[in-house]
């Protein structure tokens, strides 16, 4: 699933390309796409892409001066965007026609089809964006901020780092990241991180996010990309690979159907939960 880093390169790419393009034709092409707004998104047709923000994992499409698309990946979807003259496959569920001769299209391969849209006309009204914790690169996030929304929590801090409403944008990989980056063992509970820990998770988050951002960035320059880049990661999917740092064999434990992967030397990891 795309994260923040992910998101913010798929962001900047595509705004260089399509800002300030007016739509010229949009097909809905799979029933139950749309969860707010008319269901064939007509509103958006001849409008200009005036914006294109990110908050969490939600990419926000802003048309006109009012038109707000809301795009959620989840897990396996993906944005292309190319000459509107190649032929549309069955996996694609959106296309979004421009006045360059370019279409986006929002692809999903395999099922289930889970991605989401949504149409707004006011934003402070988009109920999947109201829940979302504050943004890690924003002044927002603070130390104060980070501690108060973790106050009397007693669960895994993994846990709590996907937790959307707590910090926006976080998931299963950079999550083993930020944890690795902060040397904190992913099976403790948040309660009893100690002051000193917690600051260090808190600088963690943007500083993992912000490097990974730069990694990717590095790799596809202007590109999009239709798998996530992961090569540079230093625990996540690299079960039993020498740790960059110590060389310990990095360990993985899967729970509730997620992969954790830690390194036991440098978190001091005793004795993962299984
Ligand atoms: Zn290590």
């Amino acid at each position: 699933m795309p994260e923040l880093p992910d998101l913010e390169v798929i962001r900047e790419n595509l705004a260089a390309r399509l800002l300030g393009r007016v739509v010229t034709a949009v097909a809905v092409r799979r029933p139950g796409l749309v969860q707010a707004g008319p269901a064939d998104l007509s509103p958006v047709l001849g409008k200009t892409l005036r914006d294109l923000t990110r908050r969490g994992k939600y990419l926000i499409f802003q048309f006109g001066e009012n038109l707000f698309l809301v795009v959620h990946l989840m897990r396996f979807g993906w944005l292309w965007h190319g000459p509107s003259r190649y032929e549309v496959t069955k996996a694609t569920t959106l296309v979004l026609s421009f006045d360059d001769g370019t279409d986006l299209r929002l692809i999903e391969p395999g099922s289930p089809q889970i991605a989401g849209v949504w149409l707004f006309s006011d934003l402070s009204r988009a109920e999947p964006l109201a829940k979302l914790g504050p943004e890690p690169f924003s002044p927002e996030f603070t130390l104060q901020a980070f501690s108060q929304a973790l106050r009397g929590k007693r669960r895994m801090v993994k846990k709590l780092l996907v937790d959307q409403s707590i910090v926006a944008g976080i998931g299963n990989a950079y999550a083993d990241e930020i944890l690795f980056w902060a040397k904190i063992s992913p099976f403790r509970y948040v309660h009893t991180l100690s002051p000193i820990e917690l600051e260090r998770l808190w600088k963690a988050i943007p500083e993992t996010l912000r490097w990974a951002k730069e990694e990717i960035k590095a790799r596809v320059g202007e590109g999009l990309f239709d798998k996530e880049i992961r090569d540079f990661l230093y625990v996540h999917g690299r079960a039993g690979a020498p740790c960059r740092v110590c060389g310990t064999p990095i360990g993985e434990v899967l729970f509730e159907g997620q992969r954790t992967n830690f390194c036991p030397r440098c978190q001091n990891v005793s004795q993962p939960i299984a």
